[in-house]
């Protein structure tokens, strides 16, 4: 019996993370799932949120934006289309984001612009809470 996962977290352009885990935590479509070792396989699409996982007693979070994520008894991994550990978030262009999606809410008349904007801001939420969380746990 395994006593930690393997969590791989990689996007289109990179590999965001490779690491031995003892718990991980995830943004599902239909809600937060978490895997211990030794879950039993499953496959989840992801919303927009935060992933965390526990190492050595220390929370770390990592920003995901949709995509896929497969649980095997030894492995998480993600596919997401975005992902950022919280140390890599820049705060300031993540607070430009939520302006700008916040004005261009205001505007859209379309509904496909009404949702674009919905997106983007809560792209740009879920990375300030992203960062907060883990320089709240000492991780970032
Ligand atoms: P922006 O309008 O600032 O680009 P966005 O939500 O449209 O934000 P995404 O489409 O989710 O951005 O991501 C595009 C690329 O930029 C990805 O590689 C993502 O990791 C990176 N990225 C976006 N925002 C941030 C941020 N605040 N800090 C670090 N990387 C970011």
């Amino acid at each position: 019996m395994s006593k930690k996962l393997l969590l791989e977290i990689v996007t289109p352009d990179r590999k965001v993370l490779s690491q031995d885990v003892d718990y991980v935590g995830a943004p599902g479509a239909l809600g937060e799932f978490g895997v211990l070792p030794n879950h039993i396989p499953f496959l989840s699409a992801l919303g927009i949120g935060n992933l965390y996982y526990k190492d050595e007693g220390k929370i770390h979070y990592v920003f995901v934006s949709g995509g896929f994520a497969e649980v095997s008894p030894e492995k998480v991994t993600v596919l997401a289309e975005a992902a950022e550990k919280a140390t890599d978030i820049d705060l300031e262009r993540a607070r430009k984001a939520q302006e700008r999606a916040q004005q261009r809410l205001q505007r859209a008349q379309e509904k496909i612009d009404h949702a674009r904007a919905q997106a983007a801001l809560r792209r740009a939420l879920a990375r300030m809470s992203c960062r907060n969380s883990g320089e709240k746990a000492g991780t970032c």
